[in-house]
């Protein structure tokens, strides 16, 4: 059973560290955006020329990510996911994770990536500890792919789909469903999971655009399951796991399977076990909250290892029941850019 109690080292016992909320969850989750610099400009997350991308020193270094995740490690954080902006784009981010996971600070990572600069170093990433790929791609049409991000990648994604799918490393794709924008893509994309074992995930879209004014018209997560039903009426629901985000549904016949999460519903908060942490060092207990807490102040300023992991556990102490109560509790309105989030 879990319980609300926090437990710190004393020279006697062996201790347990691990982050529970006041919510009794466990928190063992992390998602760390490296960068929030991008190759692509998606409408549903920046505008054309971009956002007031962070200074390099204000990003956190790789030394201090390392030092931040072994304090993670002691929290007995285990899962650990990289994304950005597109963290590729960010320089030697190979040689970072090889330091993660050959000093066995994690058991391995997840990454959730656009795919059109990933192609020449799936290798490398599978080798380095690559345990999954979560890949943007909202369709598969040439030039809404285009009016969608601005740019002409989609034969490098799907490139990228192909030779990850080859090597065996499990894939989901991630579509954003914007109203007036792809919807007409919806099951071109679910048809993807027909012959390959992958699974294509239908996100709500969320005001996070980076711009002053915030969407008002959305594709809601019931809005999603209309248009797959009119085309698959045999979806079956698989029952929805601890700490997952999206329900997902078994297609009679099918290789892969897929799912949609309810982001902008909120529906899934009850049972989650993340963090974010954000390219300058925030800590964000939820996806709709405030910055709980600057880590880079902490790791700049002498603080030891024993004094940030307190403060993160103060920090998850107040992490908010669900993301309308975390919404509730600031004082601004959420318009950042989901890169300077992660997602
Ligand atoms: N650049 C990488 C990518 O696109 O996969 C990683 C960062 S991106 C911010 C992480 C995830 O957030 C992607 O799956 C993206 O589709 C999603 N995302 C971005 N803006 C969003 C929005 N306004 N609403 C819903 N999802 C969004
Ligand atoms: Fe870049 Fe990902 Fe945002 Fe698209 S969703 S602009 S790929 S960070």
């Amino acid at each position: 059973m879990r319980t609300n109690q926090i437990y710190f080292k004393t020279p006697i016992q062996r201790v347990k560290m691990a982050l529970i909320d006041s919510h009794g969850r466990q928190i063992n989750y992390v998602r760390l955006a490296v960068t929030d610099r991008c190759n692509l400009r998606c409408t549903y997350c920046m505008p054309q020329h971009g956002i007031d991308f962070v200074r390099r020193d204000d990003l956190l270094s790789y030394e201090e990510i390392i030092r931040l995740l072994k304090i993670f490690k002691s929290l007995e954080v285990t899962k650990l996911r990289i994304t950005g902006g597109e963290p590729l784009v960010r320089k030697d981010l190979l040689p970072f994770l090889k330091t993660v996971t050959d000093q066995g600070i994690m058991p391995g990572f997840h990454l959730t990536t656009n795919a059109t600069l990933t192609l020449p170093h799936i290798q490398e990433l599978i080798d380095t500890g690559l345990q999954s790929v979560n890949i943007s791609l909202d369709t598969l049409d040439k030039q809404r792919f285009i009016d969608i991000t601005r740019r002409d990648h989609l034969d490098d994604v799907l490139a990228s789909i192909n030779a990850f799918y080859q090597l065996d490393v499990p894939i989901k794709l991630n579509m954003v469903v914007s109203k007036g924008m792809n919807e007409q893509d919806i099951i071109p994309m679910a048809e993807y999971a027909r012959h390959h074992k992958i699974q294509v995930r239908f996100l709500e879209e969320m005001p996070f655009n980076g711009l002053n004014e915030p969407k008002s018209d959305f594709m809601t997560h019931h809005d999603i399951k209309k248009v797959l039903d009119t085309h698959l009426p045999d979806l079956t629901p698989i029952p929805f796991k601890e700490g997952e985000t999206s329900q997902n549904y078994q297609v009679s016949g099918w290789k892969g399977d897929v799912g949609i999460i309810a982001s902008y519903s909120r529906t899934f908060c009850g049972s989650c076990n993340r963090l974010r942490v954000t390219p300058t060092g925030q800590l964000k207990t939820c996806l709709y909250g405030k910055n709980e807490l600057s880590l880079r102040t902490h790791l700049r300023n002498g603080s030891s290892d024993k004094e940030i992991a307190q403060k993160i556990q103060e920090a998850v102490q107040k992490k908010p029941v669900d993301g309308f109560a975390a919404e509730a509790g600031r004082f601004d309105t959420v318009l950042e850019s989901m890169a300077s989030i992660g997602g």
